[in-house]
């Protein structure tokens, strides 16, 4: 099976910080990729915005050399065709020089998007200087990057400042979660399916596990990582997005605001959390390896490196379900999983009632995306009834092939702004209700001068993440790729 490739409008996208590393790591070999696919008209034009000092050549070869480093597999050769597509102005977000010249370059009659590829610091900036200088209209849209602030006054501030020039209808805040092809297929596994939506509540599932684990430690962003920690870093934005696609009610209708109003519903259904759901952990040295201190250049660091937490929502449909939300730097394995945990049956009819085990639907987000339903069968061949426990392949790779187009989340997500789709991206309130609840949380630690626990490098988290579950009867599933 191909997946169908259907051309976007013609548009100009502006990149502001297009000579930064998110825009040469992802944006570009990702627009590069949509190019090839055919999914990129042959007249859009990408503008490349910062304010190193380069001309429309020199900014082709920064992004020939981009795609040659971070382009990945692609059988396109057409890179020369794709350069000619590019320009570039050399503006400062903080001052008035190049906005002219970018204005003159917007092409009438085609959509325009801008992509706010720096800190967030200058996002107020980059908007009101869109304005004033005339490039922006009501049909404009703006692409910002994470982190949405670092709690909830700061997230209001970014707000504020985005809606004082746009309307909520053209800023597009960007999880990459979001765009990735497993969580969608939660999606239409969940709403396109009847089979699991009877099974998807507190009568029937006994607990969810949702594990972002990562090998790396925090390398060369320590200093920036210190301020902020795996609860702001993770939790506040990756891990509660897929937390509201699992819990949310069935939204009557596939767009964006009947999505966005169902997650927003779960957010603030989260209740507040105590102390001893929540187990916070630093990575520590071995004889070979440094540990989070030494990494983030702070001896005296309280900031987490990894976090668990037990959380509940406070709803019909989720009463006393716990969901395990995990995450940390340095751990055994990279791997991204949310595991549905069934109940076990009520009663067993088999002698070998041991062999019975729960049935458990995993989602893969990373390193590869894919879905697994473990069933209960009878082990094949003679000797009687013998139960095993196997995985169920839900992800159809086989059927989809190596033809199978599938975009880069990123990709998804920029093709997503050009047809003017929000689903897949967080509105306002949204990011301002994950940061109401996860404020008192940090505040909590601070006041009591909590100490991460310390864990092993190659480990699955402190031994304390291990007891939040194994107090309530159940285990953290293996960490592994
Ligand atoms: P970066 O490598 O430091 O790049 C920043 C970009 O902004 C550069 O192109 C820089 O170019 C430009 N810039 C800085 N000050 C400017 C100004 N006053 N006016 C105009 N342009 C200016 O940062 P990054 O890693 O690409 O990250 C960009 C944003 O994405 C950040 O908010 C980051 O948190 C977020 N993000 C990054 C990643 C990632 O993987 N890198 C992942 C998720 C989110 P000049 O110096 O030439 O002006």
């Amino acid at each position: 099976m191909v997946s169908r490739v259907i051309p976007v409008d013609p548009f100009d996208l502006v990149i502001f910080g297009g000579t930064g590393d998110l825009a040469r790591r992802k944006i570009l070999p990702g627009l590069f990729r949509r190019y090839c696919s055919g999914q990129m008209p042959a007249d859009a034009r990408i503008i490349g915005a910062a304010r190193s000092d380069l001309d429309a050549d020199g900014y082709r070869q920064l992004v020939r050399d981009a795609i040659d480093e971070f382009g990945g597999k692609t059988t396109c050769n057409d890179v020369d065709a794709f350069l000619a597509n590019l320009d570039y102005v050399t503006v400062d977000a903080r001052g008035d020089q190049g906005w002219e010249e970018l204005a003159g370059k917007m092409r009438p009659g085609v959509i325009h998007a801008h992509y706010f590829s720096v800190g967030p610091g200058l996002f107020g900036d980059i908007a009101e200087r869109l304005n004033r200088f005339g490039i922006a209209h009501d049909d404009s849209r703006v692409v910002v990057e994470k982190p949405f602030g670092r709690d909830l006054a700061s997230a209001k501030e970014l707000n504020a400042s985005l809606a004082a020039q746009f309307d909520e209808s053209q800023i597009y805040r960007i999880d990459h979660y979001l765009g990735k092809e497993t969580v969608q297929n939660l999606m239409a596994l969940r709403f396109g399916n009847l089979l699991f939506e009877p099974l998807w509540n507190a009568q029937y599932i006994d607990h969810i596990q949702i594990t972002v684990a990562e090998t790396v430690g925090v390398g060369g962003r320590g200093a920036y990582y210190d301020k902020s920690g795996a609860m702001r870093d993770m939790v506040q934005n990756h891990l509660m997005q897929l937390l509201c696609l699992i819990a949310m009610e069935p939204p009557s209708k596939f767009e964006p605001d009947s999505v966005r109003d169902e997650k927003l519903k779960v957010i603030r259904a989260l209740q507040p959390l105590e102390p001893h759901e929540i187990v916070r952990g630093q990575y520590e040295a071995n004889d070979t390896q440094s540990g989070y201190r030494e990494d983030a250049e702070n001896d005296r660091s309280s900031t987490e490196s990894y976090i668990a937490l037990k959380v509940a929502l406070a709803n019909w449909r989720w009463s006393g379900v716990p969901f395990y939300l995990r995450t940390g730097k340095r751990l055994s394995a990279r791997s991204s999983e949310i595991a549905v945990v069934f109940k076990k049956m009520p009663h067993s009819i088999f002698e070998e009632s041991d062999n019975e085990q729960a049935n458990i639907l995993a989602i893969q987000l990373q390193p590869n995306e894919g879905m697994t339903l473990d069933v209960t069968i009878k082990e094949p061949g003679p000797g009687g009834m013998r139960l095993v426990h196997v995985p169920l392949d839900m992800t159809f790779a086989e059927a989809l092939g190596e033809d199978a187009d599938a975009p880069d989340a990123y990709e998804r997500l920029i093709m997503d702004v050009i047809r003017g789709n929000q689903t897949l991206f967080m509105r306002g309130d949204e990011v301002e209700a994950a940061w109401r609840w996860t404020d008192p949380i940090i505040s909590g630690w601070q006041a009591r001068n909590d100490v991460p626990k310390t864990y092993d490098i190659g480990s699955s988290g402190p031994m304390d993440a291990h007891m939040l579950l194994h107090r309530d009867g159940r285990k953290w599933r293996d960490i592994k790729q």
